[in-house]
C-alpha cells in the first residue's frame, strides 16, 4: 500500500465546507458502521454540513445505530442524494474499491469535482480517488476509520456514538470475531472502543438477537429445504427463489449471514448463497482456507470482493446459474480439497 497521507486528509477535512460520506450497495454492518463512526467523529470538529449516503436500504438490525435515520438512501431520494454529492467539496468513499459498487449513487460520484478520500479494505482499489487509505490487512473498514479518527489526536472525537458504530462495523465484518480477526490492532481498537462507551454484550444482542419469527423460519427453511451439499468438491450452497422469500415475508437483511452456515459443516470449504433479486441472481460466496472466492466471482460471474468473502451477480435464471456453477466445480476439485 502507498503510504496514506493522514496529514493531507485531515487538512482536507478542515478546509471542506460540505462533506459527504458514501458507501456501497446492499450496505452491511461495516458499510453503515464505518459511515456513522466517521460521521459522529467529524461532527465534533466540523461546523459545516456532513451527510451520509447509501445506494439502497440497509438491514433493520442496524437501524438502532445513533443517527441511522439521517442516512440518505439514493434509491428512495435520488434528487436529494444527487444534490448532496454534487454540492459536496469532500467525499469519503467507505468500504468499496470501485465507484461502480455504489450503483444508484455512481453517476453523481463520477460527475462530481469533489475531492474523494477512499477508506477501504478490499483488494485492488481503482484509480478513481484522490487519497487512498486502503489495505487488506485489517478486520474491516470500520477499523481503518478508527485509525483515521485517532490520527487527529483529539480524544473527544471518539465519542460513544462513534465508538458504537465502529464496533458494530468490526463485529459484523469479522462474524463476531471469527474470521478476519487475527490482527492485534483489532483488539487494541476494541479495548479503546469499550473505554469510549461501547457495551459489547448489548451491541451483540442488538445486532444478532433481534430476528423476526419469519427471519428465523426462513433460516430453518434454507437449511432444511434449500441446502445442497457437493461433498466431492467440499462445497455446499443454498438457493432461494423469489417465491421462497415472499413466503417468509422477506425484509432487507433477513438472509444476512446465512451463507456462512454451510461452512460449519466439517470438510466444507466453499459455501454459496444464490437468490433471485430484482430480475437477476445475487450470489454470496464464502470460503475457509486458501480458496479465493473473489477470483472465482470475477472470473465466472459479475463480481469480486475479498479472498474469503465475495459477492456477484448472474444474469442467467436461478436454475441456469446453479447449472453453470456445478459445471465449473470439477476444474477446481484439487484447489477445493485443501
Ligand atoms: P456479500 O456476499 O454481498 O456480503 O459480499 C461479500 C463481500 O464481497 C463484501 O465485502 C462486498 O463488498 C464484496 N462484494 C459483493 N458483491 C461484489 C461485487 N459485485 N463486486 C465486488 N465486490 C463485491
Amino acid at each position: 500500500m502507498e503510504q496514506f497521507d493522514f496529514h493531507k486528509a485531515r487538512e482536507r477535512v478542515k478546509q471542506a465546507k460540505r462533506i459527504a460520506i458514501c458507501s456501497h450497495t446492499n450496505p452491511d454492518g461495516d458499510a453503515i458502521g464505518s459511515s456513522l463512526g466517521l460521521y459522529h467523529a467529524l461532527k465534533t470538529i466540523h461546523n459545516g454540513e456532513i451527510r451520509i449516503l447509501i445506494p439502497n436500504d440497509f438491514p433493520a438490525f442496524l437501524k438502532w445505530l445513533p443517527a441511522a435515520e439521517e442516512i440518505v438512501i439514493c434509491e428512495e431520494s435520488k434528487q436529494e442524494a444527487g444534490e448532496i454529492i454534487l454540492g459536496a467539496d469532500l467525499i469519503f468513499c467507505l468500504d468499496f474499491n470501485d465507484i461502480s459498487r455504489t450503483e444508484q449513487c455512481s453517476e453523481a460520484l463520477q460527475k462530481t469535482g469533489a475531492e474523494k478520500i477512499l477508506i477501504d479494505h478490499h483488494p485492488n482499489p481503482k484509480q478513481q480517488f484522490d487519497l487512498l487509505y486502503s489495505t487488506t490487512s485489517t478486520s474491516s473498514t470500520a477499523e481503518l476509520v478508527y485509525g483515521f479518527i485517532k490520527s487527529f489526536g483529539l480524544p473527544s472525537m471518539l465519542n460513544s456514538e462513534s465508538a458504537q458504530s465502529i464496533y458494530t462495523g468490526i463485529m459484523t465484518d469479522t462474524g463476531s470475531f471469527s474470521y478476519l480477526c487475527n490482527y492485534e490492532s483489532t483488539y487494541l481498537a476494541v479495548a479503546d472502543l469499550i473505554k469510549a462507551g461501547v457495551d459489547a454484550e448489548q451491541l451483540h444482542r442488538l445486532v444478532y438477537d433481534t430476528y423476526s419469527a419469519d427471519r428465523l423460519r426462513l433460516l430453518g427453511f434454507c437449511l432444511s429445504e434449500r441446502l445442497k451439499i457437493l461433498k466431492e468438491y467440499h462445497t455446499a450452497y443454498i438457493y432461494l427463489y423469489q417465491k421462497d422469500l415472499e413466503r417468509f415475508n422477506y425484509q432487507v437483511g433477513d438472509i444476512e449471514g446465512v451463507v456462512n452456515y454451510p461452512l460449519s459443516i466439517e470438510e466444507i470449504h466453499f459455501a454459496l448463497l444464490f437468490r433471485e433479486q430484482d430480475g437477476k441472481v445475487r450470489i454470496s460466496m464464502r470460503s475457509k482456507g486458501s480458496f479465493p472466492v473473489n477470483d472465482f466471482a470475477r472470473k465466472h460471474f459479475i463480481g469480486g470482493g475479498h479472498k474469503n468473502a465475495a459477492g456477484a451477480d448472474s444474469l442467467l435464471s436461478l436454475d441456469k446459474s446453479l447449472e453453470k456453477f456445478e459445471q465449473l466445480l470439477p476444474q477446481y476439485k484439487m484447489e477445493l480439497s485443501v
